[in-house]
């Protein structure tokens, strides 16, 4: 992967880049993503955001070898706390656990205006973004699952606007753990996943069924009971 070649997961980021837009693509690493975004006329500018400073001089040198220093300005700092208001109409956010994802959001939220497309990759754990979507009355509007190098990621596109269309048609505990986009669509990947999550989630059970009955455990049980039954609902039916 490089400035000009993106890996598949970067590549599906960038094609949700609204065309002009200045973007902020924050724990930017190497960069390579705004590098491709202005090189390829997607973004007009960048801003690339980094906390630490391997990475950051990383971005630097990149952004210098690319020719690039006009049109991205490379920041240190913690999540959003390198934009100003107002400056970035996409931010991205890649590459990440959903749960350091949701926190960047919900420790920067000041600094979002509420106009700019959020096109978030986790890892792991989308569920914590969904989640700080809906809270903050963003409308889910697109969302890919794919799998590269044996490792499954998403990417997740929000707007402003109606928190509730995604979920129109499946329950929002469930869309929220699987992805509502992912739900109709039922790709290949998706079933992998989730079909894994569940023969997992059935092991745990089965050891717990086999440990001391107390409070907890039964607790743990019925929790585990109820996370099968949607997850089988959502890959045998729909
Ligand atoms: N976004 C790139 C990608 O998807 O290939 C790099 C992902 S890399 C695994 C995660 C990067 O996020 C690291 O370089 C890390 O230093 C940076 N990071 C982690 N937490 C951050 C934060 N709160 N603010 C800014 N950058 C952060």
């Amino acid at each position: 992967m490089n400035e000009l070649k993106l890996s598949k997961r970067l590549q599906t980021v960038a094609e949700y880049i609204p065309k002009g837009a200045v973007m902020a693509d924050i724990g930017s690493d190497h960069a390579y993503l705004p590098c491709y975004a202005v090189l390829n006329h997607k973004a007009s500018g960048a801003i690339a955001g980094e906390i630490t400073d391997g990475p950051l001089l990383s971005a630097k040198r990149q952004v210098e070898k690319s020719g690039l220093s006009t049109h991205i300005s490379v920041r240190q700092g913690d999540g959003l706390e390198v934009i100003k208001k107002g400056e970035a109409d996409a931010v991205t956010i890649a590459g990440m656990g959903g749960s350091l994802i949701a926190h960047i959001l919900e420790a920067g939220k000041d600094k979002l205006t509420g106009k700019e497309r959020l096109i978030l990759q986790p890892n792991i754990h989308a569920v914590h973004i969904r989640e700080w979507l809906y809270k903050e009355g963003y409308a889910l509007i697109d969302e890919v699952i794919l799998e590269e190098d044996g490792k499954c990621y998403e990417v997740l596109v929000a707007e402003a606007g109606d928190r509730d269309a995604a979920y129109a048609d499946i329950s929002v505990a469930a869309g929220m753990l699987v992805g509502p986009f992912l739900a109709r669509e039922k790709n290949a990947v998706f079933l992998k996943k989730w079909t894994q999550e569940l023969q997992h989630t059935q092991n745990i059970y089965e050891q717990i069924s086999q440990a001391a009955s107390t409070e907890q455990n039964k607790q743990k049980l019925t929790e585990l009971a109820d996370r099968m039954e949607l997850l089988k609902e959502v890959i045998d039916h729909g």
